[in-house]
């Protein structure tokens, strides 16, 4: 072998220069030798080692994107839940066989040295994983793109059960130190917040407004290197890290007051110091709107920088960035553009308002109206008074362009205005970004047409050609290639790896699903991952259960929308027909729940009881233990979601109609060769199309039914009267079978079905509960389960986010591939 330079081997894929690296890097970033080194000092250095081989790529990357100056995508998102960074950056990489094979020769195993990595719990749940999603598919299809976001210090909460009760730790996820982030302590901007704004005629002539903020926060940015798969691209994640601005201190330092000075530090370090828990807007949080504005100013002034950079002009702001809102968090960055553009650049109005709507798209992802992002028209004008001032002059703008086209029409003006006056004056994050954007989609057929014709609706009167869907997807590649290595070998055994970047081609699994061979090897792939789940769930929570058992599992956000309390009511039923000698031929199940509850949810909190409850009394009756046994997961995040859904039988999607925007947890199952048992929500309705009707066990009120049932008069109690199964379920509960005769614990809740059932809970069960019994029937014919299970997995490769970021990019974005060349070593 030739003799290597120093920074050949430090990139080179063969195992012996892996090996070097990884010694080096033990040696001389770690400060270990292999004898006393920690599991952690182990991780470190593999990430290290695998780290500098994502560099040569990322300096290579950024260095054509700078030549070429093609127009860029900057997805803007308060959360990323990517989940650990090391074993899919060795996937991407391609060095796999290279690096167990280093590792091996010094006596050490990939799996436990993956296993070390604190996962970057940076988001609550759904968005942000498609957040991240996202950026894997636009590096793997080569697309110039730039995720901006928050360095949270503390991520999402660590669920732990007490006594059956949720109890939240904080994340320390950074303590150990984060290998994937490069501080970037020159890129860094001043943030605004209070003060005042003058008004004033300049020399010229020209009315200038000026903000004078009351005090300034610097964010820093951190960037984390994103690879795309099997391809040179590595893009870029950027997060922006609160700190004191140099000058912070210097007034109060100067009379010697010490400890102001430490205050105000401690102040400006607090805007990214912790992700907000819940999944719905925090309303009237004066801090989570200062985050909001943080992440945004500095990620507008870096875009602004980029564009003058690259010896652009402002007005070249549209050919060379593709700016997209995830949901309205971001939204208040239109605001901070235009106010750049016209106080800061002196572009007149109608320009900057020009460049901002060519510029700006924003995809929605709640219709419901509790979740809809609004902000008091007070705490705006304290913390940013000069946004407060453009924002009412867009709306001025707006109404008045309505008030031309439907003159005399009060409601339709007090309906679409940025600002809700119904309650105190609050402005609606989701008009703001509305107005100014050049699209507008959601994020599934149905919940995109339900924006149309009611959250929206007004606006899409104005301009229908904006409006758009792009329904979700998700990463093959972490959730199939990382997490199901057993069935991404018998797939590509069966059909080549082309699916792994063109998922649509698991079609071509269709002929092999009446195969009994295949079908064998196909159960054998799903027993092997049920097993593995078995031992984790043993480990994590005692529970010992049986792999052979129908795995029914219901893993998400809690939340009375998702209904995990009509699963939770259903298998109460159960359990008391078995008690009652019935179901007598009902295959076993392991009925598997994980998700956190927002820390002040009150109900969800009962819920996660409840479940707990049941658990403890069914668990340990001898009269059902053969035949149901339930267990909960705790802390469900990326980490655990990639042990689940490769193990499941049966995916529990739900949700009331109308209510859960696209869900992707319904793909990562189906994916894996789940079948689902859901209502027509979000992309169920597309995934039942496209496994067909027979493959997918479906129920429950349509969307259409809902709101009927919602607008005339709904009672509750009468299901509760003339359903026996119901009835004995909801007294059961009410009497204490599960609370130890506790009659009160879970009256409340019990109390809320009975009184209101906003979330049609009771009106869906008697057809849930039938649906249950047809997935008994088809489990009880195995053949028929395991090529439903296969057809699933051959037709949902549309559900992969290559497909939906190929959407963004035809439809929206008008952005191409930039290939890059590779970096060679060896
Ligand atoms: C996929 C995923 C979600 C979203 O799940 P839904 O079932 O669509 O709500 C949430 N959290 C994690 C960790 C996920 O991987």
């Amino acid at each position: 072998m030739k003799k290597k330079q120093i920074s050949d081997y430090r990139i080179a894929s063969d195992a012996d220069s892996i090996r070097h690296s990884f010694l080096d890097n033990l040696y001389f970033v770690q400060a270990r030798f292999p004898e006393v080194a920690s599991h952690n000092d182990f991780y470190l250095a593999l990430a290290w080692t695998v780290r500098d081989r994502l560099l040569s790529n990322w300096i290579e990357t950024a260095s054509t994107y700078y030549r070429q100056a093609s127009r860029s995508v900057c997805y803007l998102s308060a959360e990323y839940l990517t989940g650990p960074h090391l074993h899919n950056a060795v996937l991407s990489l391609g060095v796999e066989p290279q690096i167990r094979h280093a590792m091996a020769g010094l006596g050490l195993d990939l799996d436990d040295i993956t296993a070390q990595e604190p996962e970057p719990g940076l988001g609550n749940g759904g968005l942000g994983r498609l957040a991240a999603c996202y950026l894997d598919s636009l590096a793997t299809l080569q697309i110039p793109a730039i995720g901006y976001g928050i360095r949270y210090e503390f991520g999402i909460f660590e669920q732990v059960i007490r006594h059956g009760r949720q109890v939240e730790l904080a994340d320390m996820w950074l303590r150990s130190g984060n290998p994937w982030e490069i501080p970037r302590p020159e890129i860094n901007f001043e943030v605004g917040f209070g003060g005042t704004t003058k008004h004033y005629t300049d020399e010229s002539g020209r009315y200038r407004v000026r903000w004078q903020p009351q005090r300034h926060v610097k964010g820093v940015a951190y960037d984390t290197p994103i690879p795309g798969y099997r391809v040179p691209t590595v893009n870029l994640l950027r997060l922006w890290n609160a700190q004191a601005c140099e000058s912070f201190n210097l007034g109060a330092f100067n009379v010697g007051d010490y400890e102001r000075a430490v205050e105000e530090k401690i102040a400006s370090e607090t805007i990214s110091k912790v992700l907000y828990p819940n999944d719905e807007p925090m309303q009237g949080k004066r801090l989570r709107l200062e985050q909001e504005y943080f992440f945004c100013a500095c990620t507008i002034q870096d875009i602004l920088r980029l564009l003058l950079q690259q010896n652009g002009s402002l007005d070249l702001l549209p050919e060379k960035f593709a700016i997209q809102l995830n949901d309205t968090h971001p939204a208040i960055a239109v605001v901070e553009l235009m106010r750049l553009l016209i106080d800061v650049h002196d572009m007149a109005w109608d320009e900057a308002w020009r460049l901002v709507r060519k510029t700006v798209s924003y995809t929605n992802h709640t219709l419901l109206p509790e979740a809809l992002e609004t902000w008091p028209v007070e705490l705006i004008s304290e913390v940013l008074p000069r946004h407060l001032e453009i924002i009412y002059e867009i709306n001025r703008r707006l109404l008045e362009k309505v008030r031309t086209r439907s003159p005399d029409d009060d409601a339709l003006l007090a309906r679409i205005s940025l600002i809700d006056e119904r309650y105190g004056r609050n402005v609606r994050m989701a008009h703001l970004a509305t107005v100014a954007s050049q699209h507008i989609n959601g994020v599934a057929n149905l919940h995109s047409r339900l924006l149309r014709d009611r959250v929206l609706r007004d606006f899409h009167t104005l301009d229908p050609e904006r409006f758009t869907n792009i329904t979700n997807g998700v990463t093959p590649r972490r959730f199939m290639i990382l997490a199901n290595p057993a069935l991404t070998s018998l797939i590509n055994d069966t059909i080549g790896d082309a699916w792994t970047r063109d998922l649509e081609r698991l079609q071509e699994l269709e002929e092999w699903a009446d195969n009994p061979g295949f079908q064998g090897a196909w159960r054998e792939v799903k027993l092997g991952n049920k097993q593995a789940l078995a031992q984790t769930i043993f480990k994590t929570s005692g529970i010992e259960v049986d792999p052979a058992t129908l795995f029914d599992c219901q893993i998400k956000r809690i939340h009375e929308y998702k209904r995990q309390h009509l699963n939770i009511l259903h298998i109460i039923c159960r359990y008391l027909e078995m008690k009652r000698g019935l179901h007598t031929d009902a295959p076993a199940r392991t009925l598997l729940f994980a998700g956190k509850s927002a820390p002040g949810y009150y109900t969800a909190k009962v819920i996660i009881e409840l479940i707990h409850t049941v658990a403890d009394t069914v668990n340990s009756d001898p009269d059902v233990s053969d035949k149901m046994r339930i267990a909960f997961l705790p802390n469900f995040n990326v980490s655990s979601a990639e042990k689940i859904y490769p193990a499941a039988d049966l995916s529990q999607q739900i949700s009331t109609a109308g209510m859960e925007a696209s869900g992707t947890g319904n793909m990562k199952f189906a994916l894996n060769g789940a079948l689902t048992i859901g209502t027509l929500d979000g992309a169920n309705i597309e995934i039942r199309q496209r496994v067909g009707k027979e493959n997918f066990f479906l129920f429950g009120l349509t969307e259409s039914e809902v709101a009927n049932r919602r607008a005339g008069d709904y009672r509750p109690r009468e299901r509760y009267l003339n359903d026996q199964q119901l009835r004995s379920v909801i007294d059961a509960l009410a009497d204490g079978l599960f609370s130890s005769g506790d009659s009160t614990r879970f009256r409340p809740l019990i109390d809320n079905l009975l009184q209101h059932d906003h979330f049609f809970v009771l009106e869906d069960f008697s057809a849930y509960r039938a649906c249950q019994q047809q997935v008994d029937d088809t489990w009880n014919d195995p053949t028929k389960w395991i090529r439903a299970s296969i057809l699933n997995t051959a037709r949902c490769g549309w559900f992969s986010s290559d497909r939906a970021i190929k959407e963004y990019c035809e439809r929206i974005w008008r952005v191409s591939p930039v290939p890059i060349k590779q970096n060679t070593a060896t």
